[in-house]
C-alpha cells in the first residue's frame, strides 16, 4: 500500500518491507524491534479479566482474544517471536480503539500505547494478511478522509445525489447493502451537504478579551459541519476569546495515527504544528474528540523527533476540547432559556482517552431549563470509531443499534455530543431504528442558548444535520450576521 505523506517524508528510517512474501510473513517474527509493543507496559496487565465487560468486540461475541486481555496476550506472543498470523491481524484489526479498558483497568495498564505500536507493526509487517477487499477499501479512505481539498471535491455530487432523490430510491432498493455493506454504510451515514462556511483567520472577541485561542478546523467537520466550527467561533467569541484560525491547516493525522500509518501520522503533527507556530495562541481548540486526543498525544508521537519533540511538547500542552476551556473561563455571556430534554453521549476519545466527561455536563447545566438524561452504557463505543464504521459494518452497525435502542428509552428530544463521528453513527442507528430524535454537537446548543434561539428552531436545525436528509442547516457565517459565508 503506497503510503501518501503531506509534506516532509521523514519515515525513511523504517525497516524496508518491499518484497516481503507470503512464506515470510508466516515465519517471520511478528514484530520488529522499531517501536514494538513495549513488553514492560503488555507485563502490567494482571489478566484480572475487569475489562471485559465494557470491551464492546467483547460485548458482541464473547470471545477472548477480542477482549483487551486477548488482545494484550497477542501482543506478548508476537513480543516472544510468534509469527504474525491472519487472526492475530484480525483480532488486532476488530479492535475499534475506543479506549474503554483504558479507564476500566485498576492496574493502569496503557492499552492506548500498545495498541498505537501493534497497530504500526500490523499495517507495516502484517497487512498482506488482510484481504485484498479490505486493503483496497483502507487504500482508498486514507486517500480521500484526510484530504479536505479532496473532500471538498464530494461536496458538489453529494449535494446532487441527495437532493435530486436518488438518495432515497437507492436506499429504498437496499442495492448497495446487496453490494457492498461498506458502500451502503458511506451513503447512509453521509452527512448532508450544508452551506459552506467561511471561518476569517482572525474574529476579535465580544467584550473584553479574556484569551486568545486558535480553532483546528478538521477534515470532514470543515467539509460537511462547517455549522460547527462557525458556531464554536460564535461562542468562544461571546465568552471573551480572539479566535485565531490559521489558513492552510491539514489534517491533525488521528485517523492515520489510530490506523498504525506511521510516516504519515508525525507528519500530519508536524505540519499542524508549523501552521500554529506563530500565531500566540495560549490554547488550540479543538471541537471533534478524536482529533483532540491524538493532538495532545503528539509529544508522545513526536518523541523520536530532535526537530519537533520540545515543539510538540509544547503544542500538546495548549490542546482543548472546546468544553474543557469554556469550564477553564467560566461563562460570562448570558445564557437564555432552552427548554429541552437533552441525551448527553460521551465520545470515546472524550471520556476514555481525554477523560473529559463533566464538562460538557457542566456546559449544558448552565442552560436554563434545559434537561440532561444519562444514556443506559454510556461507557460502550456507538461503533463509529473512526473508520470502523466503515472497515467493519456489521459489528458497527450492531453498537449503533445498541446505542440508538439506549438513547431512545431516554425520551429526550435531543441527542448531544461532541464528535462528528457519532452524530454521523447515532444519527443513522436512530433512524434506522424508525425513531426520531433529533441530533446535535454540543456547541450548537450552547451557540443556541446563548444566542436566544428559538428551541424549536434549534430542534429542527438539528433535525436538518441528520445524514437522513438532504437540506442544508442554517449555520451561516461565523460572525452571526450573516456576512461572511
Ligand atoms: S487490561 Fe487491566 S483490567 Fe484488563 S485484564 Fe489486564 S489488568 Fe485486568
Ligand atoms: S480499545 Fe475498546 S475495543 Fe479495543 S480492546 Fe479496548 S475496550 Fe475493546
Amino acid at each position: 500500500m503506497s503510503v501518501d505523506t503531506p509534506r516532509g517524508q521523514r519515515g525513511g528510517d523504517l525497516p524496508a518491507q518491499a518484497g516481503t512474501t507470503l512464506p515470510d510473513l508466516l515465519t517471520e517474527a511478528a514484530f520488529d524491534d522499531h517501536h514494538p509493543p513495549s513488553p514492560e507496559l503488555v507485563a502490567d496487565c494482571v489478566h484480572c479479566g475487569f475489562c471485559l465487560p465494557g470491551c464492546p468486540t467483547y460485548a458482541l461475541w464473547g470471545e477472548e482474544m477480542d477482549s483487551p486481555r486477548g488482545r494484550i496476550y497477542l501482543m506478548q506472543q508476537g513480543n516472544e517471536g510468534e509469527p504474525m498470523s491472519a487472526s492475530m491481524v484480525r483480532h488486532i484489526d476488530n479492535c475499534l480503539g475506543c479506549m474503554a479498558c483504558v479507564t476500566a483497568c485498576p492496574s493502569g495498564v496503557q492499552y492506548d500505547k500498545l495498541i498505537e505500536a501493534t497497530r504500526q507493526q500490523v499495517e507495516r509487517r502484517g497487512s498482506g494478511h488482510r484481504p485484498l477487499r479490505d486493503r483496497v477499501l483502507r487504500a482508498a479512505i486514507f486517500a480521500l478522509f484526510p484530504h479536505p481539498g479532496r473532500l471538498r471535491l464530494l461536496r458538489g455530487p453529494l449535494a446532487l445525489y441527495q437532493r435530486s432523490g436518488l438518495s432515497r430510491l437507492v436506499r429504498r432498493s437496499g442495492v448497495l447493502e446487496r453490494i457492498s455493506p461498506t458502500l451502503a454504510t458511506m451513503e447512509a451515514v453521509a452527512p448532508p451537504v450544508e452551506r459552506q462556511v467561511r471561518i476569517p483567520p482572525f474574529m476579535p472577541a465580544r467584550g473584553e478579551r479574556r484569551m486568545t485561542v486558535g480553532l483546528l478546523l478538521g477534515c470532514v467537520q470543515r467539509e460537511f459541519y462547517p455549522g460547527v466550527n462557525a458556531a464554536t467561533v460564535r461562542v468562544l467569541n461571546l465568552e471573551g476569546c480572539d479566535v485565531v484560525t490559521p489558513p492552510g491547516q491539514g489534517c491533525c493525522g488521528a485517523l492515520s495515527v489510530h490506523s498504525g500509518r506511521e510516516r504519515e501520522g508525525p507528519d500530519y503533527a508536524r505540519a499542524l504544528i508549523d501552521t500554529f507556530t506563530e500565531t500566540g495562541v495560549e490554547r488550540i481548540i479543538v471541537n471533534s474528540a478524536g482529533c483532540g486526543s491524538t493532538m495532545k498525544d503528539y509529544a508522545h508521537l513526536l518523541a523520536d523527533d530532535p526537530d519537533y519533540a520540545e515543539r510538540a511538547r509544547d503544542f500538546a500542552a495548549r490542546v482543548r476540547d472546546i468544553s474543557e476551556v469554556l469550564v477553564e473561563l467560566g461563562p460570562v455571556a448570558r445564557r437564555h432559556p432552552l427548554p429541552v430534554t437533552v441525551a448527553y453521549h460521551d465520545a470515546c476519545h472524550l471520556s476514555h482517552a481525554q477523560r473529559v466527561r463533566s464538562q460538557p455536563r457542566q456546559l449544558l447545566g448552565q442552560v436554563p431549563g434545559l434537561t440532561v438524561r444519562e444514556v443506559a452504557e454510556g461507557d460502550m463505543c456507538c461503533g463509529s470509531a473512526g473508520i470502523y464504521n466503515l472497515t467493519h459494518p456489521e459489528p458497527a452497525r450492531e453498537l449503533g443499534d445498541r446505542k440508538a435502542a439506549n438513547v431512545a428509552a431516554t425520551q429526550a428530544d435531543l441527542l448531544v455530543t461532541s464528535n462528528p463521528g457519532c452524530l454521523l453513527q447515532i444519527t443513522d442507528a436512530l433512524a434506522r431504528r424508525g425513531r426520531h430524535i433529533a441530533t446535535a454537537h454540543l456547541v450548537l446548543v450552547l451557540d443556541a442558548s446563548l444566542r436566544g434561539k428559538d428551541p424549536d428552531a434549534l430542534l429542527r436545525g438539528a433535525e436538518k444535520a441528520s445524514p437522513r436528509s438532504a437540506a442544508a442547516t442554517g449555520a451561516g457565517c461565523a460572525c452571526g450576521s450573516g456576512g461572511c459565508g
